[in-house]
């Protein structure tokens, strides 16, 4: 079997160089050829030197994942459906923007969270992916949007983890590749544009703190245990005060840093006035310092199994005012793609639940992110600027 380069950050390739007898700033090389350059074959690394390239020949490569279906929004917005064998296929989305583009990465087939409003929860766990495959969605997106672009310089300058999975579920494969989307012989993104979201897996919220303190988005989605519980199960493992708790101790990783809290609106279930309160008394109680967490409304994108519908913009727009008013800076996301089923929480992929019965969802999820809105002005809670997310 051959080694996949996709799944090395710098230090571990390193470490294969000097196993194969060569020295170790040869994997610098190496990681500017293939990630940089988009070069997959070890023989067309011209400048690598001809004793590492006949080790490699043969025995290393990059592999790639089979792209099964590409779809483009009327809006821009790409999604790939790759398979990742056995029957599973995971997606991947690209978001095109004035001044940036963002490509949404899945962590895992599949996810064992389960919750309510999201598809890729209904689809139940299939399998962790690889560090190489979760770098393969990027290394591919990239290079091929270079190709179609036609354009030499970079094309996705943010990475979002919030694709199909909890990638904090996936720790082990997750932390080298957020290191080779860093590593300026790699990708060169800063930390800031790299975010993971997690449903508040805590132990790993900590430990991504001390190893790679990426930007953290944090679903949260309701301002209560009973209600969170409901909607986020994982909540009866790691309860709201917990988990605010996790937040603090990672901005102490990550100084002048804000994490976002998610907040998907759902109708008559968590939109409702008071439900905005609860969640600035909560916001205002774990705040140690100033200011420390936004909020970013998602309309929810409804998928007929989930039995839960959008909440109806007033209600968006009078929760967020709330918000504003009460000095928590909050924006409210812009679905992106849904005329191909890409918008958040519509990636669904193809998978083979393997914990249980398979119940397949017809939609599922992802998307793009966006701005609007509001930035707190305490008092008056006037709309005073427009907020970019990342
Ligand atoms: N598992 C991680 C990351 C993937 S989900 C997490 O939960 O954070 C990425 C985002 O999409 C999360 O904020 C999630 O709550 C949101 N999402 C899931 N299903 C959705 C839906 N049907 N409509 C809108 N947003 C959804
Ligand atoms: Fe998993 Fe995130 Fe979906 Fe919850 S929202 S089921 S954690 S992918």
């Amino acid at each position: 079997m051959t080694v996949n380069l996709l799944d090395f950050d710098l230090e571990a390739l390193s470490v294969y160089c000097e196993q194969l007898g060569e020295k170790r700033f040869r994997a610098k090389q190496l990681f500017r050829w293939i990630h940089q350059r988009g070069v997959r074959n070890v023989d067309d690394m011209t400048d690598l030197a001809k004793s590492l390239r006949e080790k490699l020949r043969g025995v290393a490569s990059v592999t790639p994942l089979t792209v099964n279906a590409r779809h483009e929004s009327g809006d821009g917005t790409i999604k790939w459906l790759f398979d990742v064998g056995n029957g599973d296929a995971i997606e991947t989305v690209f978001i095109p923007e004035e001044n940036r583009g963002t490509l949404c990465v899945s962590s895992q087939a599949g996810c064992a969270v389960g919750c309510r409003f999201c598809s890729t929860g209904h689809q139940g766990f299939s399998r962790n992916l690889s560090t190489g495959e979760i770098m393969a969605q990027l290394w591919f997106a990239e290079h091929d949007l270079r190709k179609q672009l036609k354009r030499s310089e970079r094309v996705i300058t943010n990475v979002v983890m919030m694709g199909m999975g909890e990638p904090l579920q996936n720790y082990s494969a997750l932390v080298p590749a957020l290191r080779v989307m860093l590593d300026d012989h790699a990708y060169g993104l800063s930390r800031r544009r790299v975010t993971v979201s997690t449903s508040g897996v805590v132990p790993m919220m900590d430990r991504l703190g001390e190893d790679c303190a990426v930007a953290l988005a944090v679903s949260l989605h309701a301002p209560n245990d009973l209600l969170r519980n409901d909607l986020v199960p994982l909540n009866k493992k790691y309860a709201l005060a917990e988990l605010m708790d996790a937040c603090n101790r990672y901005l102490a990783h990550a100084p002048r840093d804000f994490i976002t809290f998610e907040y998907c609106m759902l109708d008559g279930v968590n939109d409702q006035p008071d439900h905005a309160h609860q969640l600035v008394a909560l916001m205002r109680e774990h705040a140690t310092g100033g200011v420390w967490g936004k909020v970013n409304l998602i309309p929810f994108n409804p998928f007929p199994a989930s039995g839960l519908t959008r909440s109806p913009d007033t209600s968006v727009r009078n929760f967020a005012k709330i918000l504003v008013d009460a000095g928590v800076v909050t924006t409210v996301r812009k679905t992106r793609g849904d005329d191909i089923d890409a918008a958040c929480g519509q990636l669904a992929g193809d998978v083979k639940d393997r914990t249980r019965a398979a119940e397949r969802m017809a939609r599922r999820r992802i998307t793009g992110d966006q701005p609007l809105v509001f930035v707190a002005n305490g008092r008056t809670g006037s709309k005073i600027g427009l907020l970019q997310e990342h």
